[in-house]
């Protein structure tokens, strides 16, 4: 296993182009470890075949961020959400503000938002309230959501459930938790987002018997760049940045624990993303 630097060449890992075109659901491109090479990051990516990212927002001004990337690039769009860790900001501008974003072309999900009980960074007060609202926005906007949980899953469930009828659709992100939280998503006929985390036989292993429980029509993949890189890389990356084009690589290990092609593995997770987040079919055209 030699190692690479992503920014000098491409490395074995980044040339593994899928064969399905594919969507990245979770791409924090606004983050500042993309600031200085973001094009080059978004070629590499259409040259692995993932042609559509949908650039998180984890607050106002991130949100503005992604906007304005999914103005200028094509197959790339926004979410626009406040993220639990800052939810102690919430005010009544900053749900203004939202709204706005939210009535924005570009913007096809509100979130990301949701409950982390593992860190609070706001209190878990501070995060129901700005949680509960952000699920008003969609229900107000009809936009799906986007959902972040950790160690919350029994409230993220009850408030999901207080909200299912109004809601159109919510994926809960970089889904990590144990089965009864899985089944219980489910059961409220929620989407699915799986992240590299998969792939780390130190902490995601448990998740690999519970990847074939999801429904083809509700399981999507997505990096969660520049976090989480994959374990599952032929090559180790200098400065171990994620970026969209190593999607292919989570594909994989998903379609090795289902059992089935990576191929019909993509295939499955590009419709069931497209249907999600209501993407134009042309934002899968080939580069
Ligand atoms: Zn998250």
């Amino acid at each position: 296993m030699g190692t690479a630097y992503i920014d000098d060449f491409l490395p074995d890992a980044l040339q593994f182009r899928s064969s399905a075109p594919l969507v990245d659901i979770g791409a924090n491109l606004t983050h500042e470890s993309f600031g200085r090479d973001l094009e080059a990051v978004i070629q590499r990516a259409q040259a692995a075949h993932v042609t559509t990212m949908i650039v998180t927002g984890t607050d106002i001004q991130h949100a503005e961020q992604a906007v304005s990337l999914a103005h200028r690039f094509p197959g790339l769009y926004a979410t626009a959400g406040i993220h639990p860790h800052d939810a102690s900001q919430w005010n009544n501008a900053i749900a203004a503000e939202m709204a706005r974003l939210h009535a924005r072309p570009e913007v096809v999900a509100v979130g990301e938002c949701g409950l982390d009980f593992n860190r609070n960074f706001s209190t878990p007060r501070e995060q129901e309230r700005a949680f509960e609202a952000q699920l008003a926005l969609a229900a107000e906007s009809g936009l799906p959501l986007f959902v972040h949980e950790r160690d919350a899953g029994q409230r993220m469930r009850e408030m999901l459930h207080a909200w299912r009828d109004e809601i159109s659709q919510a994926v809960v992100h970089c889904f990590t938790a144990d089965r009864d939280t899985l089944f219980g998503y489910l059961d409220l006929d929620l989407h699915i987002g799986l992240t590299g985390w998969i792939c780390d036989e130190r902490r995601g292993h448990h998740l690999r018997p519970l990847v074939g429980e999801i429904p083809l029509d509700r399981l999507m993949v997505e990096t969660d760049c520049p976090y989480l890189l994959p374990r599952n890389l032929p090559a180790k990356l200098k400065g171990r940045r994620h970026e969209p084009a190593l999607l292919p690589w989570i594909v994989r290990e998903i379609a090795e624990c289902r059992g089935i092609s990576e191929a019909d593995m993509g295939a499955a997770t590009t419709q069931t993303a497209q249907r999600f987040f209501r993407l134009p079919t042309e934002s899968l055209k080939e580069y």
